[in-house]
């Protein structure tokens, strides 16, 4: 790991760069990531160790150690004979990440680490301190098929999905920093009180519910009580979406109360259509009926996600059609998060003018709908929302 990286010699994505608007739904098939316990459902773990001829306990107990102690170490297993942890570990708990690099911004409170997969492919993380809270932004796929013209990683195509350990294995090895006090901000580290990860946003790189099998997996191992899995609230879970509605009706159907939020970008098809390819499928009215079907189905409000581009979507009519839309459905079940554009290579778009921003969050307000701007963390180190593209790590 490097604090001033040199640049990473990358593996090419099996998909070429996607052509404007071209949606990639499959992704390439290539070397399955290494099983691992996080892969398995609390059920069948015991079935799992047994099958590699241990007592099936032992399935509880290398719980413990993985998510509720944090421990992949063998050493630190004291409660396994020497033999059968050793054999554990390799089988169940091998390294899926790599730390590759770690990049700070915001004064050390943003981190940006970029992982190596066990095939070589690259993705990343972001971790923010706040004051009352720590929020990972993780991935769920290398790269993206999704294709928005504004995003770094969406230009980048489509590289493969990532397998729910891989995608769970970013948040434990963040709460073991946070645990081990390493991020915990070096002299005001309160050793007594470690700082916890309290929010995970699905808003690292790919479109999860295009992975939705990985993902859901992910966040049962996330919310599932210690030492299951990490016994986190799903309310601190933000899974954000395209709008690929019929995932977005499935996920509601999980009973598991996440956060859903909602890439619009643009209230009108014929905008749409170019910043969010998929919207060629499900049109901004399909998408919106999703969203609030969601709202309707697990009582959580939902986010609506709106990069504001410079003489493109922050146009005073766009706000005032974008509230009408949401103010039909209903009120109070949806609020909009706006955040200025944040520049990635090869795009001519830039973020709106200041005046322009408040403008059109002031038209949002005008019509009750509460809006928030979105704080943007690590921009000088390309660890910003729409960023992430493994070739700037
Ligand atoms: N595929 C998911 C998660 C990806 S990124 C989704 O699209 O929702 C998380 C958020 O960052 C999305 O709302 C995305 O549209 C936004 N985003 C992408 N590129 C951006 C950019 N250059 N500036 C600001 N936000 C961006």
């Amino acid at each position: 790991m490097t604090e001033n990286p040199a640049p990473v010699s990358l593996p090419e994505p099996t998909t070429a760069r996607p052509a404007p608007g071209e949606l990639t739904f499959r992704a390439p098939r290539r070397g399955k990531p290494p099983r691992h316990l996080a892969d398995f459902a609390p059920a069948e773990r015991k079935e799992v160790v047994e099958s590699l001829g241990h007592q099936g306990f032992r399935a509880k107990q290398l719980s413990t150690h993985y998510f509720e102690r944090l421990v992949d170490n063998p050493e630190q297993m004291t409660d396994l004979p020497k033999a059968v942890r050793s054999d554990l570990v390799r089988d169940l708990l091998p390294t899926l990440l790599t730390p590759i690099v770690r990049r700070q911004a915001d004064d050390g409170q943003t981190m940006k680490y970029a992982w190596r997969l066990h095939d070589g492919a690259i993705v990343e993380s972001v971790l923010m301190r706040y004051p009352n809270r720590v929020t990972i932004c993780i991935s769920s796929q290398a790269g993206c098929g999704m294709n928005c013209p504004f995003c770094a990683t969406g230009q980048a195509g489509l590289t493969r999905n990532m397998s729910t350990a891989e995608i769970v294995e970013q948040v434990v090895w963040a709460a073991r920093a946070l645990r081990t006090g390493e991020l915990a901000g070096g002299e005001d580290a309160d050793r007594e009180h470690p700082l916890r990860v309290s929010n995970v946003v699905f808003m690292g790189m790919g479109e999860a519910l295009a992975n939705y099998s990985a993902a859901i997996g992910a966040i049962r191992r996330l919310t599932d009580p210690a030492p299951d899995g990490l016994g986190m609230s799903a309310r601190g879970i933000t899974m954000s979406t395209v709008g690929l509605v019929p995932g977005i009706d499935k996920l509601a159907a999980e009973g598991i109360p996440v956060t859903l939020a909602l890439s619009l970008h643009a209230p009108d098809d014929e905008l749409r259509d170019e910043l969010v390819p998929i919207n060629t499928r499900w049109k901004v009215d399909e998408a919106i009926d999703a969203a609030y079907r969601y709202y309707r189905a697990t009582g959580r409000r939902v986010s609506i996600e709106y990069a504001l581009i410079r003489d493109i979507n922050d146009q005073g009519w766009r706000a005032d059609l974008l509230a009408q839309k949401l103010n039909r459905r209903g009120r109070g079940w949806v609020h909009i998060n706006p955040i200025p554009l944040n520049p990635t290579p090869g795009s001519k778009w830039t973020a709106s003018r200041p005046g322009v921003e408040q403008n059109f969050v002031e038209r949002l307000r005008a019509h009750g709908i509460p809006t928030t701007i979105r704080d943007t963390r690590g921009q000088d180190i390309d660890g910003a929302c729409g960023q992430l593209a493994a070739a700037t790590a």
